[in-house]
């Protein structure tokens, strides 16, 4: 048994953060626990190699069980195994996502983090290439690029949107969201930023701050209502890490509620279905899933700067030499808000756009240049869950999006489809455009177009919102204070604490998170039990 004063559970985006936070205080002893490895590989350091991470012992390789609303198609949902988590395997793009979202977080039960409490936490965290201004924050750790070597043809789809009617963006990240930019991304010189890179290493330094990997947490020990530590697994051995002051969960949104129902906290009859003996009832434990789903329409082009072909040796090289090039793309170098019908609040969609063919998550290969125009479903209506597939920590949850269940849903996929098709005539893009490679040709009314996205849909990688934060919601599973409802010495803070996944990707909003956290955790640091 060691003991330490706070115990932290997964070293991924939030992980790293509080990691560093937490022991910035030399009187705290700090552990942090992560299942993965070391983040070594180049298809983590690599921006443009990402994809190569998926399905290897670098991804947790999840799969939703089949989706009633896409085909009954079981949707690929990979997290991040290693230091830095998920932040080690994202596609680096920073987006915040709008004020509106946070207005809503705290609208639901959330006070305090409302957009003007949590921008002084995104400007904290970051050194933006851009500078100090009122939105943007320098001389943090996290730092926000400008693309280094971006692609020729992204500027022919940049210019083709503003012709199809889209406004340039002047700060996607600022107060108005809507408009068309070149993505700002986590990388230093043109390599990926991790929030291991950004947080952990300078924090390793410190003699309070204990890392401890390859180490799979399987439950929380309990006494009474009172969470006193974990228990962890690490090679044959099995040891117990004591918290004498909390233990803040941050192994993600499919890692955090697994913990919770392993250690009989969530829905009696579920918990009891799946062998585990309920202990603290909980019944949102798990519920409110979210992620964004999106379809991508591919082109084939006539210009060759594209990332076709980028892993030759002479594209190596050159990111190897000098940092620049093709492979510091992060596939995605555009990026796109759009309202697709009058009255909506906010975009419905952004468009992730890029000179790559990407379908099936990259798996899928096409045999000369393209490019790819990726409607995104900002505020997806559907909830989803997650669910212990049975009481064996290493057992991987199984989940359920229920993507598409809303009409409005599929009707906004479908403008999104459709304005992908008027951005691709439009010049200067249109010239280039060689054929429509998907939806393709054929797919002309509305139900084609509905039955390729039904085929063809993907999850973004952005799933949240199961330990749903609130004071008021019946279903809630922290507090404001991120303290789970009921219980002692327990928090969560990463992603799976969003009560509504922000309308923008989530790597930027989690950090912000765990900054957020940090401050709560010390302004009220409880006594050390015993
Ligand atoms: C392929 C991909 C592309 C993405 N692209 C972008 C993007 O471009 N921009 C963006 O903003 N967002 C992106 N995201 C989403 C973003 O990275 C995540 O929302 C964010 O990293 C979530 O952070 P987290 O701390 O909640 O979870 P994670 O970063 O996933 O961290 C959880 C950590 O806990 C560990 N863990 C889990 N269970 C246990 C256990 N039982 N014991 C010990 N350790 C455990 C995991 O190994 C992991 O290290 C992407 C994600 C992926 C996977």
């Amino acid at each position: 048994m060691s003991a330490h004063d706070y115990v932290i559970v997964g070293a991924g985006s939030a992980g790293c953060v509080l990691a560093n936070r937490l022991s910035e205080d030399p009187t705290c002893r700090v552990l942090l626990i992560e299942a993965g490895g070391k983040d070594r590989s180049p298809n983590i350091k690599i921006p443009a190699a990402f994809p190569n991470q998926f399905h290897t012992k670098l991804d947790w390789d999840y799969s939703t069980d089949p989706e009633p609303f896409v085909d009954q198609r079981r949707m690929y949902v990979p997290r991040g195994k290693s230091l830095g988590g998920s932040s080690s395997m994202n596609a680096m793009l920073y987006v915040r996502g709008r004020p509106l979202d946070y207005e809503l977080w705290q609208a639901q039960g959330a006070p305090g983090w409302g957009w003007d409490d949590v921008l002084p936490y995104f400007m904290k965290s970051e050194n933006n290439a851009r500078g100090a201004s009122e939105f943007h924050g320098a001389g943090g750790p996290v730092e926000v690029a400008e693309q280094r070597s971006p692609r020729r043809i992204c500027r022919d789809i940049l210019e083709a949107c503003v012709a199809a009617g889209i406004p340039r963006a002047v700060d996607y990240n600022g107060p108005e969201q809507d408009g068309v930019a070149p993505f700002q991304v986590f990388q230093k010189n043109g390599q990926r930023w991790s929030t291991a890179d950004a947080y952990l290493r300078p924090a390793m330094r410190r003699g309070n701050l204990e890392v401890v990997t390859g180490a799979l947490v399987q439950n929380l020990e309990l006494d009474g209502d009172r969470v006193t530590g974990v228990r962890y697994a690490r090679g044959k051995r099995t040891e117990i890490a004591r918290a004498d002051r909390e233990v803040v969960l941050c192994a993600g949104a499919l890692g955090s509620p697994q913990l919770l129902m392993l250690s009989g906290i969530g829905h009696p009859d579920e918990l009891r279905a799946a062998g585990v003996q309920p202990r603290h009832e909980l019944p949102g434990v798990g519920r409110n899933l979210q992620d964004h789903p999106f379809i991508t329409a591919l082109y084939e082009v006539s210009d060759t700067d594209t990332l076709y072909q980028a892993d030759k040796p002479k594209h190596l090289l050159e990111w190897g030499l000098r940092r620049s090039g093709k492979l510091t793309s992060t596939v995605a170098e555009v990026n796109a808000f759009v309202r697709t019908r009058p009255g909506l609040p906010a975009a419905d969609i952004q468009f992730h756009m890029g000179a790559a063919y990407f379908d099936d998550h990259g798996a899928e290969e096409f045999d000369g240049h393209a490019i790819v125009l990726g409607p995104v479903l900002v505020s997806p209506k559907a909830r989803g869950q997650v669910w212990l597939n049975s009481g064996d920590p290493a057992d991987k949850v199984r989940l359920v999006t229920n993507s598409l269940s809303e009409p409005e849903d599929m009707q906004s996929m479908v403008a999104g489809l459709r304005l992908a098709r008027e951005i691709a005539a439009s010049d200067p893009l249109r010239s280039k455009i060689v054929r429509e490679i998907k939806p393709g040709p054929d797919a002309t009314e509305d139900a084609d177009l509905e039955a390729d996205i039904r085929q063809r849909l993907m999850l973004l990688y952005h799933p949240c919102g199961t330990c749903r934060m609130s004071d008021s919601e019946e279903l809630a599973v922290v507090d404001s204070q991120l303290r789970v409802h009921g219980l002692q010495g327990l928090r969560v803070a990463d992603a799976s604490i969003m009560p509504i996944v922000p309308g923008g990707n989530t790597n930027a909003p989690t950090i912000m998170i765990a900054e957020k956290a940090a401050d709560l955790i010390r302004e009220h640091a409880p006594v050390p039990a015993g």
